[in-house]
């Protein structure tokens, strides 16, 4: 069966070039004689792949020296729990967005450890807007400021940064990291589960401010402490090689697409088409206000949801899976990460219209 467009929101497509290089190098990798899966983390082989990755995700990203890109196993909800373990002293206060599922659970995590203001919260809109750019002031004694730049499920992304002045902001970017340039200055830390817009499941992302790091108590467990991983080039005990080998074929994939500038053009288009498609017709809709409309993540409802199951066997026949909308919001979701090509997006666009002409 030849390959179909995969709008999966995560795990999600990875860039059918790097799928055939990793078959290639399956067996034997570079000469070694074995495969990248069965090599020591620590022998020389693997500490060249280990590093090249590294290297070439902060070039990708232009990371500032003063920051340690860790490669962590356990998600972004381990992140939800390892952030204020290590960033939140006892009886201290962070501030948290409440835009969308994730930062939910997010919040719920961060609440086990220390005193959770909720800054900003959307749920009265059903999380279909954000609050204005400025409109949020944060206290200038909370140890930091989290929220989810692209919320996965709802299909709502911030279009600016919040400035949290002297507070660090720590961003779940799991849903949006390297899907076009960002200033990391901006951050104190970033984390991404690697299964959406970086590499298979698996592996964890988290990019650090130094002087965030070494500020968990003692009762923090070696592997919840962001010290320990730095401390030891995120081999104190065995990392996801094979995933941290495959997020480094994405990262140098993504620099001979041009990097991330080129990237962001190239997502921006594809957002636009489907969102256009939308908004052209009566029998789309996307509820989300319209300076909010994530990139990534697309949801949207047909006018009648009787017809939801044969547009989806439609879909599939047609070479497009994976569009059934997350289960707490029913209807559609069209994830379209950075693998997800032009002509993927063409295509789903074309089926809708001829869809939306027989059944409308
Ligand atoms: C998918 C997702 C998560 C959960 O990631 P895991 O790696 O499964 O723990 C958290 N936050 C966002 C924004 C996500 O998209």
């Amino acid at each position: 069966m030849a390959r179909v467009f995969n709008f999966s929101a995560g795990p999600a497509a990875l860039p059918e070039a790097v799928l055939k290089q990793a078959q290639e190098e399956m067996l034997d990798w570079h000469g070694a004689g074995m495969s990248v899966m069965e090599m020591s983390h620590r022998g020389k082989e693997f500490m060249s792949i280990a590093e090249q990755a590294e290297a070439d995700l902060r070039e990708l990203m232009a990371i500032p020296d003063n920051y340690k890109v860790l490669f962590l196993q356990g998600g972004a909800s381990s992140q939800f729990a390892m952030v204020p373990m290590n960033l939140m002293a006892e009886g201290d206060e962070a501030e948290y967005f409440l835009t969308g599922a994730w930062s939910k659970k997010a919040i719920a995590e961060a609440k086990r450890y220390g005193k959770v203001n909720v800054v900003a919260d959307t749920s009265d809109s059903k999380f279909t807007t954000l609050p204005e750019e400025g409109s949020v002031s944060f206290s200038p004694d909370a140890d930091y400021v989290h929220y989810t730049p692209n919320e996965t499920i709802q299909g709502i992304e911030f279009n600016y940064v919040p400035d949290t002045g002297a507070v660090p902001l720590v961003a779940d970017m799991s849903s949006t990291i390297l899907s076009r340039p960002i200033d990391v200055s901006r951050f104190g830390i970033i984390y991404a589960g690697a299964q959406k817009n970086v590499g298979p499941a698996g592996l964890t992302i988290v990019i650090v401010r130094d002087d965030l790091i070494g500020g968990a108590g003692d009762q923090v467990p070696a592997m919840m402490n962001y010290a320990t991983h730095a401390e030891n080039g995120s081999m104190y005990n065995t990392p996801p090689t094979y995933s941290w080998y495959l997020a480094g074929l994405v990262f140098a994939w993504l620099k001979g697409q041009g990097g991330l500038a080129k990237m962001g053009e190239i997502n921006q288009r594809k957002a636009a088409m489907l969102y256009d498609a939308i908004d052209a017709s009566d029998f789309y809709n996307n509820p989300v206000e319209k300076p909010y409309r994530s990139w990534m993540n697309v949801p949207f409802t047909l006018a009648d949801a009787e017809l939801d199951g044969r547009f989806l066997e439609e879909a599939a026949a047609a070479g497009l899976k994976t569009l059934k909308g997350h289960r707490s919001i029913g209807g559609m979701r069209a994830s379209i990460y950075n693998a997800m090509p032009e002509e993927g997006v063409k295509a789903l666009v074309e089926f809708m219209a001829e869809f939306e002409r027989t059944n409308g």
